[in-house]
């Protein structure tokens, strides 16, 4: 049976780096006071229709929809914030003293699978409600910043823009259109399709021509009202005050139509064409459009699967403890259950029979620090033998002697 198309397994080779991963964002979120929040993996289809927009490629050609049983159409998310807004307004959160969240989780969208770009992949995201203050746009960047240097992630650039607000922005679409509109022989099929509904897309396509015209497309500085240059302003200032550097990039606007004001991406050279690790900005109008009152938003989502590439191998220990048990199932049992419990370590019980030489081959294979052996003569006399990895040394002990030496030896 093969795996469908854009989708993979995580094996238990790769397990250390996401634990890692999911360790320090948690850490790091959580210090800056974040919430975890867990929404459904399935939701109506009309809640991404209207958080995500109609207009969008996620929504247009990317989505997993299909209808239940009983006839109703849904969508495995194909990102978390519209969940997240929904589970907002449907659990009054607003009356909790806190309003900033954070999920993991995995997200689906029918994409072209290539590398960095996956049918199923997972998402650390974060939103934050009601706060229009602008230290917070620099406070996320801050913690997304924070969070992939705790990983040990380096050369990374940050990108950020002004996309406008519902008050501004449909005057530079406009303005966009009639540009675009002039050179509409020059743009890929995708593009003449986003002209009418959503031009500011075009900005963001990775097509060679649509860039060149691109590149000369008026810009919003021209078109954005005070709000949105004194909002966008005041973030750079906070980012300078807290030594964020940062290029801007009046090109960046975001997949999804909610977005408003300041937008950011945090982005790579090491991973080729996917490099963007995180992106995320502000949707101030979002809240309201999914049936909520006028609240302000603003949020992140990082690739796991890109951030799990860019990781360094860790040579660690498999187990602690493995137990070359040569024919005593019970005593070995024994041994492990005592080792558990006193040690707290990893045990792991060796129940195929093979040789000594072939449980030592696959001890060293396996990089374990401590063996076990244990024979008939061992169980007989309550004995173990106890062999140390590391510097392959080997002793004889009494169980109790074993079992106390062992607990002593992690405090
Ligand atoms: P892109 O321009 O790469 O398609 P996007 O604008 O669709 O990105 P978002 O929806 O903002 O991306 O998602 C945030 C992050 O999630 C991305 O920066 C990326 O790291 C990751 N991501 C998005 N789509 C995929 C995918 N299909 N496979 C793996 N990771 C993804
Ligand atoms: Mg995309």
């Amino acid at each position: 049976m093969e795996i469908l198309r854009g989708f993979k397994d995580t094996l238990p080779t790769d397990m250390e780096k996401w634990h890692r991963l999911e360790k320090a964002a948690k850490e790091i979120l959580e210090s800056f006071g974040f919430k975890e929040i867990r929404t459904p993996i399935l939701e109506k289809t009309s809640l991404f229709a209207r958080g995500v927009g109609e207009a969008t490629d996620i929504v247009e050609k990317e989505m997993y929809t299909f209808f239940d049983k009983s006839n109703e159409s849904v969508t495995m998310r194909p990102e978390g914030t519209a969940g997240v807004v929904r589970s907002y307004i449907d659990n009054h959160l607003e009356n909790l003293p806190y309003k900033k969240f954070y999920y993991i989780g995995p997200m689906f969208r029918y994409e072209r699978p290539q590398k960095g770009r996956l049918r199923q992949f997972n998402q650390i995201g974060v939103e934050v409600f009601g706060i229009e203050n602008p230290s917070i746009d620099a406070e996320l960047v801050y913690m997304d910043k924070m969070m992939l240097e705790k990983l040990g992630i380096e050369d990374l650039r940050i990108e950020i823009n002004n996309i406008g607000c519902r008050k501004c922005r449909p005057e530079y679409m406009n303005e966009l259109k009639s540009y675009f509109k002039k050179h509409e022989e020059s743009l890929c099929e995708d593009c003449r399709r986003r002209l009418d509904k959503n031009p500011l897309r075009i900005l963001d396509c990775k097509n060679k021509e649509c860039k060149a015209v691109a590149n000369k497309a008026p810009k919003i500085t021209q078109f954005a009202c005070t709000d949105c240059k004194d909002h966008y302003n005041k973030v750079k200032e906070r980012l300078q005050s807290l030594d964020i550097k940062f290029t801007e990039n009046p090109h960046l606007v975001r997949g999804l139509d909610y977005y408003t004001k300041f937008v950011f991406e945090i982005i790579t050279d090491k991973l080729g064409a996917q490099g963007t690790v995180s992106a995320g900005g502000r949707y101030d109008g979002l809240v309201e459009e999914l049936g909520g009152k006028d609240t302000p938003g603003i949020g992140f989502a990082s690739g796991c699967e890109r951030l799990v590439e860019l990781l360094k191998t860790k040579e660690e220990k498999l187990f602690d403890y493995y137990i070359a048990n040569l024919n005593s199932d019970e005593y070995a049992l024994d041994i492990a259950k005592q080792l558990i419990k006193t040690t707290k370590k990893r045990v792991y019980v060796e129940y195929e029979k093979r040789s000594l030489k072939s449980m030592m081959k696959k001890a060293g294979k396996i990089n374990v620090s401590y063996v076990v052996i244990i024979g008939e003569n061992e169980k007989n006399n309550n004995k173990v033998i106890l062999k140390n990895m590391d510097n392959s040394t080997q002793n004889e002990y009494d169980l109790k002697t074993f079992l106390d030496n062992e607990v002593k030896r992690w405090l």
